[in-house]
């Protein structure tokens, strides 16, 4: 069982706030206990700007699952909730990224962890400060808040629960 994995669940399409918590029960059944989880977090679309705002949920989980499973997983139950995936930064119904899984460094065609989005998202890390501020990232050797007070992204995040 390894734990300090996290993951953000991210939605901008039908109703936001009900696919996070899908997500959450499918990660309950399907990968492992959810140990915490953020607040809800809103940000307005990123890469494209003429689509709806996300809303997005750090989500702490331990698993006996390898790297390569938990992401097979993950996929899957983007696709059984119906994401449809059009184009990359396409609208969806739920987004799921690994964005730590403990210290472990791993880099294939497939997967890339730690994600390497996190440096420069606000809205990755906003509630990743919130759940674990004094978390070092395995190869930046920056903690969580070190990184969101260097992070350059101008979109405002806000907090909705
Ligand atoms: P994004 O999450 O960047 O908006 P997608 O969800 O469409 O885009 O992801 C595309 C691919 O990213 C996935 O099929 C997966 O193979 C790859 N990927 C690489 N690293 C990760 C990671 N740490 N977490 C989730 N997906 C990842
Ligand atoms: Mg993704």
């Amino acid at each position: 069982m390894t734990k300090g994995i996290y993951l953000l669940s991210g939605s901008n399409l039908g109703d936001k706030n009900a696919n996070l918590e899908q997500a959450k029960t499918l990660i309950q059944s399907h990968i492992g206990s959810i140990e915490r989880f953020s607040s809800v977090y809103e940000t307005a679309a990123w890469g494209k700007t003429e689509q709806p705002s996300f809303l997005n949920q750090v989500i702490e989980i331990s698993t006996s699952l390898s790297p390569g499973s938990l992401l097979n997983i993950a996929l899957q139950i983007e696709q059984d909730m119906g994401r449809v995936r059009v184009e990359k930064w396409g609208e969806r119904l739920i987004d799921l990224d690994i964005l730590y899984y403990n210290d472990t460094v791993y880099s294939s065609s497939h997967l890339t962890i730690p994600h390497p989005g996190i440096p420069g998202r606000r809205f990755t890390l906003v509630p990743l400060v919130e759940l674990a501020p004094g978390f070092i990232h395995p190869l930046l050797k920056k903690t969580n808040e070190v990184l969101l007070e260097e992070c350059l992204d101008p979109l405002p995040v806000n907090k909705i629960t």
